[in-house]
């Protein structure tokens, strides 16, 4: 199946460099690909995440003072990942909402 976009819609989603598929606009009903206006790290709660899971493998002693440093930077980006804002606009009615 084919379907073709109205103008307006192409128009801004060309306006954006990074896009998110399979979104549903809760002001016009738009689904679809939307334009992604910002990503907002909290650095501050990555941080915690990754140093909280760093004490409990290493009180655990699960793993060890040798791999527990490398827990404590992936679960870093996992904190980073969980705590991140998304700010995406809808390319029919320009409205912008938030993605967790
Ligand atoms: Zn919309």
């Amino acid at each position: 199946m084919c379907v073709v976009l109205p103008a307006h819609v192409l128009v801004n989603l060309k306006k954006r460099t990074s896009h998110k598929d399979k979104k549903l606009c809760l002001e016009c009903g738009y689904i679809g690909r939307v334009g992604v206006v910002s990503v907002e790290h909290s650095h501050i709660k990555a941080f915690f995440t990754g140093l909280l899971f760093f004490i409990i493998a290493t009180i655990s002693g699960v793993y060890g003072w040798f791999i527990s440093p490398f827990l404590f930077f992936l679960f870093w980006g996992v904190g980073a990942w969980l705590f991140s804002k998304t700010t995406l606009e809808c390319p029919n009615c320009n409205h912008n909402f938030l993605m967790r």
